[in-house]
């Protein structure tokens, strides 16, 4: 049971005497000192964090009128988000020691608004994984059962936040990272619109799919945060010129909305009962509450894993051709010339998993198979857009399981690649098209494990999404 679980909770202490940022962040440090078996954090601010705490709370207390709208709001970053003057090694040794030269534009603008960051968060190297055991600093653990996997690759964030050691958490979505997660951990997970907020300082693994994403208690903080990262930014040319909607002060909802949901997925071989189950319930209770909620036809469902890994690996193997040995953190101490440099280095630097995805990425935009593998990804990428946009015409969202069941346990699936892969069929979408998608929890299964069932939305309507989202909770109560 969290202490607080919304910033509101949060700033309404402060309001009335009862805390303050200083007693938040030694609240904080005890639960992440309470919890370590976890593995959540690769590191901790503790100092810092106090000494920014107490520099907020001696100007509120001057001028309570003369803070930020995150007043109150202590904040994790995943370990692929640049923190100037703080390292940042995506889980991997290849950045070993490597300290950011500047901040994510999403980090600024968190506090410029008065967070405090209270430290790094574990997940898979380079983002690359579903349950964060591919990371150098090994698997962080899942809270509900230290047996099983948190999920992945912002581990690290949903567990943060699922054992009251923060109040929301900063991730990252490429495929699911950042909603899978949540599932698993039993919290809100939300990947906005691509390009809705800057990529700058966010470490790349796949350029066209990546985004920040946010882990959290409350649709209501999500909203505040996104409306406080999002928007334009000179350091990223994807990142949208639109408006960034008050998407805090646009949660309520008072129309019927059209749900969609895919026949092929809730009939799909891979989900497991409780999911199913999960699913049918949600959709009686919007129904019930007198939306409509309909089955449609999705015939791409088995080609989304496919085309995805492909795209993502081929991004991949030119994004990560960055770390040479040279110019970032690791290099191999038993190198000799400038060939086995490179080779040692990224040898030994990387780990099996992201190496697999940088040879396959390699390998299929390679001359001889481009257009047999590469290509033709874009093409079912492309025919997976279309369609979606098409269902958007007649539905205002879709449902979706987050996952096709509930977390396992470490090592189930660490040595079948394939079968990993396959466990992230419900969530690429969202990236593969470009659309928001927030997950929220909806209950356990028979074993307790948390469930999470997630809602996508046309892309730039994080308004609707966000607002239809606060709608969902207050149904499952
Ligand atoms: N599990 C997916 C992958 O390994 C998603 C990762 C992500 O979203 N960063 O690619």
């Amino acid at each position: 049971m969290s202490k607080y679980s919304t910033l509101q909770q949060v700033q309404e202490a402060i309001r009335t005497g009862k805390e303050s940022c200083e007693g938040l962040v030694r609240y904080y440090l005890s639960r992440i000192e309470a919890t370590e078996e976890l593995n959540a954090y690769v590191e901790v601010y503790a100092d810092e964090a106090l000494e920014h705490a107490r520099r907020l709370d001696a100007r509120y207390r001057q001028d309570s009128e003369a803070v930020g709208r995150l007043f109150g709001m202590v904040l994790s970053h995943k370990d692929v988000i640049c923190y100037k003057d703080h390292g940042v090694t995506a889980g991997s040794r290849i950045l070993e020691g490597f300290t950011s030269l500047f901040s994510a534009t999403a980090i600024e603008r968190l506090l410029a608004e008065d967070a405090i960051l209270i430290g790094r968060v574990n997940c898979d190297e380079f983002a690359m994984g579903s349950t964060n055991e591919t990371s150098v600093y090994g698997p962080t653990r899942n809270a509900a059962d230290p047996d099983r996997v948190p999920g992945g690759s912002s581990g690290g964030s949903a567990v943060a936040v699922q054992s009251d050691t923060c109040l929301a958490s900063l991730g990252s979505d490429t495929g699911g990272s950042v909603r899978q997660p949540a599932a698993f951990c039993g919290v809100a997970g939300f990947k906005p619109t691509y390009g809705r907020i800057s990529r700058y300082g966010l470490l790349a693994y796949g350029s066209s799919f990546d985004q920040i994403g946010i882990l959290s208690n409350s649709v209501e903080d999500t909203a505040l945060l996104l409306e406080v990262m999002a928007g334009p930014d000179d350091y990223d040319s994807t990142a949208s010129q639109l408006p960034v909607p008050p998407y805090s002060q646009l949660l309520s909802f008072d129309k019927k909305a059209r749900v969609a949901y895919f026949n092929t997925a809730l009939e799909h071989p891979s989900l497991d009962d409780s999911i199913r189950t999960a699913c049918q319930s949600l959709i009686g209770q919007l129904r019930e509450a007198g939306h409509e909620v309909e089955g449609v036809d999705f015939e791409y469902l088995d080609y989304i894993i496919p085309a995805y890994y492909v795209l993502t690996t081929a991004e991949a193997s030119t994004n990560l051709s960055r770390y040479d040995g040279i110019r970032y953190g690791y290099r191999s101490p038993n190198a000799t010339d400038l060939m086995s440099t490179y080779k040692k280095s990224r040898t030994e630097g990387f780990g099996t998993e992201v190496k697999r995805r940088i040879m396959l990425g390699t390998f299929v935009l390679s001359s001889g198979y481009y257009d047999a593998y590469y290509s033709k990804a874009q093409k079912v990428r492309r025919l997976i857009k279309d369609k979606t946009d098409e269902i958007f015409r007649e539905y205002d969202f879709i449902l979706m399981p987050a996952a096709p069941g509930t977390a396992w346990k470490l090592g189930d699936k660490a040595d079948d690649p394939v079968a990993m892969y396959l466990a992230d069929i419900f969530t690429v979408q969202a990236n593969m098209v470009g659309i928001p998608a927030l997950c929220l929890p909806v209950g356990q299964d028979a074993e307790g494990m948390p469930v999470g069932i997630q809602f996508m939305a046309p892309m730039f309507e994080e308004a609707k999404l966000l607002a239809f989202g606060k709608n969902v909770a207050s149904l499952i109560g």
